[in-house]
């Protein structure tokens, strides 16, 4: 791909630059004078271009840097030195310092083209990086990386990388993805050449890269080692997609199918490598209505962030929580019955089951009950939790709250504590002890909404 068909605008409104954010104290950077608000402008000589850069040249148990100061405009010169083992100390306010890479694609199940016009802006920034692939976990497509990039990953074992691959035929790939389709396939072979560990995702399109074409794609990964697993995952639609609006959440039998043709794949993986490596997301087995696979066929949950497993994982803790914690859930029920207290799980419809799973272990009389939100919002098949937005949450909540408790999923909130239609969570929990409920935040997870719930009964 010719190099200048990278997007490489920076879409962040921080400046850029290796701007700290905090120092820890006593740290070697404390002791050499550095403070939040100063930007890193080179380490032993070498501009930075991301947290990578910084890593990989402040490795050694002395740097040198240079360091701007914006309170009087000056740039200094220091050296720190650390003991074994010793960490810097230094806080950056971002992992990319050259701005972030955006995608080159038009991919036809883009969930960026299927968003409401009133949607929250950050929604809509097209990643495509693949520094973001290392540090957090991002899936790219890499049509957008330079030979030098390539390079860079190779040199520096950049790994591993979560990459999306969707279809291996040229002319599906293209009708997929868009024109830069296949130089995402050569930077991957070049990677895999190299022996860099790659987790692969597949996006299904029903009609478009399922059937024989999933099996072709499956048969390359199948020849490529370094692909160490591959989760499969099911096109989601809004109602505002003009291209699809069916997929494999509406179709139990596609579900299905799709589930044994997978299964050879697994076994064989299984045989000759102990693992199970071709890996299909919860909705299909809640599709085709059938039991998810055991936690040991999840080979340690590499995609668990991908929908790989999370049921699983689910379902596996609510019986821990069950055992270790029944004096504490008994005690808790016991409360809920004394004060005539409801306590009420919100969740999207995706995690219904599992959720009524374990509020059925905490509480047989159901005083704990899953509270399932419809996705009016998006809607198309979208039921996920990490999505639900506060006009359904609140239209969908009873307008009396009087002796709830209404336990919200910390993932439909942002890091700023906003939902994806723009409202905050304190006027979403305000909104809540209006109608005379008590409102409380819990990571996903059994044990977090237990003690979640604990103390909030006080
Ligand atoms: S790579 Fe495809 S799915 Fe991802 S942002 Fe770009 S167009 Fe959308």
């Amino acid at each position: 791909m010719p190099k200048d068909r990278a997007d490489y605008a920076s879409t962040r409104e921080r400046p850029l630059g290796a701007w700290v954010q905090s120092v820890e104290d006593e740290s070697p950077a404390w002791e050499a004078g550095i403070e939040p608000g100063m930007r890193i402008e080179s380490v032993n000589g070498h501009e930075l271009r991301d947290l990578i850069d910084w890593r990989w040249e402040a490795d050694g148990a002395s740097c040198q840097l240079e360091v701007f100061d914006p309170t009087d405009g000056g740039t200094y010169a220091c050296e720190l030195w650390r003991k074994p083992g010793e960490d810097w100390g230094i806080g950056f306010t971002d992992v990319l310092f050259d701005g972030i890479r955006t995608c080159v694609n038009a991919c036809q199940f883009c969930f960026m083209s299927m968003l409401p016009s009133d949607a929250r802006p950050s929604l809509s920034l097209r990643d495509d990086d693949y520094r973001l692939s290392f540090l957090q976990g991002n899936f790219v497509t890499l049509t957008n990386v330079r030979d030098e990039d390539a390079e860079r990953i190779i040199t520096y074992r950049l790994e591993p990388m979560n990459v999306s691959i969707h279809a291996i035929s040229p002319e599906v790939r293209r009708t997929l993805i868009g024109p830069h389709a296949q130089r995402g396939i050569d930077v991957l072979e070049r990677l895999l050449a190299a022996g860099i560990e790659i987790h692969a995702q597949i996006v299904l399109c029903p009609g478009v890269n399922d059937g024989s074409e999933l099996a072709r794609t499956l048969d390359w990964v199948e020849q490529r080692p370094s692909i160490t697993s591959l989760a499969v995952v099911p096109l989601g639609y809004t109602r505002f997609s003009r291209r699809f609006s069916k997929s494999f959440s509406d179709d139990p039998d596609a579900a299905r199918a799709v589930v044994k043709l997978i299964e050879p794949y697994q076994a064989r993986a299984r045989l000759r490598l102990g693992i199970t490596r071709f890996q299909l997301s919860d909705e299909f087995y809640v599709a085709a209505d059938m039991p998810v696979p055991p936690a040991e066929a999840y080979d340690g949950y590499p995609q668990y962030y991908d929908g790989i497993g999370m049921l699983r994982s689910f379902l596996d803790e609510s019986a821990v929580v069950a055992r270790d914690h029944a004096e504490e859930l008994g005690a808790t029920e016991k409360e809920l019955a004394r004060r005539e207290i409801t306590v009420l799980v919100v969740c999207g419809e995706a995690p219904r089951a599992a959720i009524s799973f374990f509020s059925e272990l905490w509480s047989p009389s159901g005083r704990v009950r899953a509270y399932p939100i419809h996705n009016d919002y998006f809607g198309g098949d979208v039921n996920v939790t990490g999505l639900i937005v506060s006009q359904d949450l609140l239209a969908q909540l009873p307008e009396l709250l009087t002796n709830h408790v209404v336990v919200l999923p910390e993932v439909m909130f942002n890091f700023d504590h906003l939902t994806l239609d723009g409202d905050t969570q304190d006027h979403v929990m305000r909104e809540i002890g209006r109608r005379g409920g008590v409102a409380a935040v819990a990571h996903g997870d059994p044990e977090s909404i237990l003690s979640t719930v604990t103390q909030s009964l006080g």
